[in-house]
C-alpha cells in the first residue's frame, strides 16, 4: 500500500506539490516494520500500514519541521508532537511532510515559503489553506489520510476547495502538544479523509486527554465508529439566515439548499437560528488570531531557532535582520497587526474589546444549540479561487473566512463534507457545526448526507 502511494506521489506531485517533503526509504521502512510485526503475530494498531500525511506543522523529531517558513527551514525539532507519537503507535506509515501557508496564515497554501500547491480538480485554481498541502495530497490520492490544523478554518476550507472532508475538533479534544503555536486559544489538530469514516477513524487515534498540553480535556473519547451508520432521527439542522446573503454565491446557495432539502427527505427538520454577533467573527478573530501571533512568534530571534542573518551589527540587528530576512509578507503582517493591537494604549479598544465580542459569539452558540443538534452553512462563499486572484488583496481573503472562524472562537467542532461540484466542475463544501464534544453527532449527521 505505501508503495503504491509513493508510486502515486512520484507521478503526480510534481504538478500538484502538495508535498515538502518524502522520504521513500523511510516510509518503506516503518511500513516494512508494520509488516515484520504481522508476521511475527504481535497485534497491529488500529491504523496499520495506512499512509498518512502530515502538515510540517507539526513536530516529528526524525524529520525537519519548517512550517512553510525559510525562518524554519532547516530546523529539528528534538521531540515528537503528542498527535505523532499517537499516529506511531496506531502504527500509521508517516508518509509526507505537507505544503502549508507559512506558520498556517492564510487561505491558499500561496503564503507558503516553498512552493505553491496547486487544486488538484483544476491546477490554476488554489487547493485553499493553510491546510492546503494535507487536503491535495488526499484529494489527488496521494494519501488515503491526512492531518490538518485549524485557527479559522484551515482544515474546514481547503477540504471544501479540493472536494473532501475535514473535521475541526472542539478546541481541547486533541493535544497541541508538538504543534508549533500560531493562535493559541484556536489552533486545533483535525483528520482530512475521503468519506466521513476516514475522518472519524483517524480522530480516534489522535483524540484524547494529554497531560503535557493543560489546555487538553479530560473527556472520555466515545468510539465515533461503532455509532457513525446510525442516523440522527428527527435530526434538527439549524439554519441562520444572515449566512445566505449577499456575497454568497449562486452556486454554493443552491448546493446547501439542496443539501438542506437532502436532509429534510431524511426526517430533518429545520429551524431557524439566529447568531446576531457573526458578523463580527472576522474582526474579532483578525484581532486575535494576530494578537496571539505575534506573542508566540516573538521566539524567533535569530538566536533560540532557525535562520540567523549572516550580517548584523549588534543584538537588535540581529533580530531586526533574521527576521526581516526570513519571514514572509503575511507573517509580518500578522506580526504587526498584532503588537499594534496589544499595545499600551490600544489594547482595551482592540484586543480586550474582541475578547468581549468573542464571549458573545460564545454565547449565540450556546443558545442556538439549545434548540438544535446542528447548524448547516456553506463552508466558503463560493468554490475555489485561482492562484493570485486574492493574493494582492488580504482584506478579500481575510473575508472568505467568514462561515468558518466563529467555530474558532466559541471553540465548537465543525465538519466540511462534499456537496456537489460548480459548473465549471469545482468541488463545494457544506458545513455542519456541533455544540461542545459534538463530534459523534456530525459524523453521523455527515454520514446521512453522504449516504
Ligand atoms: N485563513 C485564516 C487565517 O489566515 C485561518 C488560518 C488557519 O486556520 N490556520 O488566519
Amino acid at each position: 500500500v505505501t508503495t503504491a502511494f509513493l508510486d502515486r506521489i512520484d507521478a503526480v506531485d510534481s504538478q500538484v506539490e502538495a508535498f515538502l517533503h518524502v522520504d521513500r526509504e523511510d516510509a518503506l521502512k516503518q511500513a516494512g516494520e508494520v509488516d515484520n510485526k504481522r508476521s511475527a503475530g504481535e497485534a497491529l494498531g488500529p491504523l496499520a500500514g495506512v499512509p498518512i500525511a502530515v502538515k510540517d506543522v507539526l513536530c516529528d523529531e526524525t524529520k525537519a519541521c519548517t512550517c512553510a517558513s525559510r525562518m524554519l527551514e532547516n530546523f529539528r525539532p528534538p521531540y515528537s508532537s503528542h498527535v505523532v507519537n499517537r499516529l506511531k503507535a496506531a502504527d500509521a506509515v508517516l508518509i509526507g511532510r505537507t505544503n502549508m501557508d507559512e506558520f498556517a496564515m492564510g487561505s491558499s497554501t500561496e503564503n507558503s515559503g516553498f512552493q505553491k500547491t496547486k487544486n488538484p480538480w483544476s491546477l490554476d485554481s488554489t487547493p485553499g489553506g493553510s491546510s492546503g498541502g494535507s487536503a491535495a495530497a488526499v484529494a489527488a490520492s496521494m494519501a488515503p489520510l491526512a492531518l490538518g490544523t485549524d485557527t479559522g478554518g484551515s482544515i474546514r476550507q481547503p477540504a471544501g476547495f479540493c472536494g473532501i472532508v475535514g473535521l475541526k475538533p472542539t478546541y481541547g479534544r486533541v493535544s497541541r502538544y508538538g504543534l508549533v503555536a500560531f493562535a493559541s486559544s484556536l489552533d486545533q489538530v483535525g483528520p482530512m479523509s475521503h468519506d466521513v469514516s476516514g475522518s472519524a477513524r483517524l480522530l480516534q487515534a489522535i483524540a484524547g486527554h494529554d497531560p503535557l498540553d493543560s489546555t487538553s480535556l479530560p473527556e472520555p473519547v466515545p468510539d465515533y465508529l461503532s455509532t457513525i451508520d446510525q442516523p440522527i432521527d428527527g435530526l434538527r439542522i439549524g439554519i441562520c439566515r444572515e449566512h445566505y446573503g449577499e456575497g454568497l454565491s449562486p452556486e454554493v446557495d443552491r448546493a446547501v439548499q439542496a443539501a438542506v432539502d437532502t436532509y429534510i427527505e431524511q426526517g430533518a427538520e429545520v429551524v431557524d437560528v439566529e447568531l446576531p454577533h457573526s458578523k463580527y467573527s472576522v474582526a474579532t478573530y483578525y484581532i486575535i488570531a494576530p494578537s496571539e501571533a505575534s506573542s508566540n512568534l516573538a521566539r524567533y530571534d535569530g538566536i533560540h531557532y532557525g535562520y540567523r542573518a549572516e550580517k548584523f551589527d549588534d543584538m537588535i540587528d540581529l533580530y531586526a535582520r533574521s527576521r526581516g530576512e526570513s519571514f514572509g509578507a503575511e507573517v509580518k503582517r500578522r506580526i504587526m497587526l498584532g503588537t499594534y493591537a496589544l499595545s499600551a494604549g490600544y489594547s482595551d479598544q482592540y484586543y480586550n474589546k474582541a475578547l468581549k465580542v468573542r464571549r458573545l459569539i460564545r454565547r449565540d452558540f450556546d443558545d442556538a444549540f439549545s434548540k438544535v443538534d446542528v447548524i448547516l452553512s456553506p463552508v466558503t462563499p463560493s468554490p475555489a479561487f485561482k492562484i493570485g486572484e486574492l493574493a494582492d488583496d488580504p482584506l478579500a481573503m481575510y473575508l472568505s473566512d467568514i462561515y468558518t472562524i466563529s467555530a474558532n472562537l466559541a471553540g465548537i467542532p465543525g465538519i466540511s463534507i462534499p456537496a456537489g461540484q460548480s459548473e465549471s466542475g469545482l468541488p463545494i463544501g457544506l458545513q455542519l457545526l456541533g455544540p461542545t464534544f459534538g463530534e459523534e453527532t456530525l459524523f453521523r449527521a455527515a454520514r446521512m448526507f453522504e449516504q
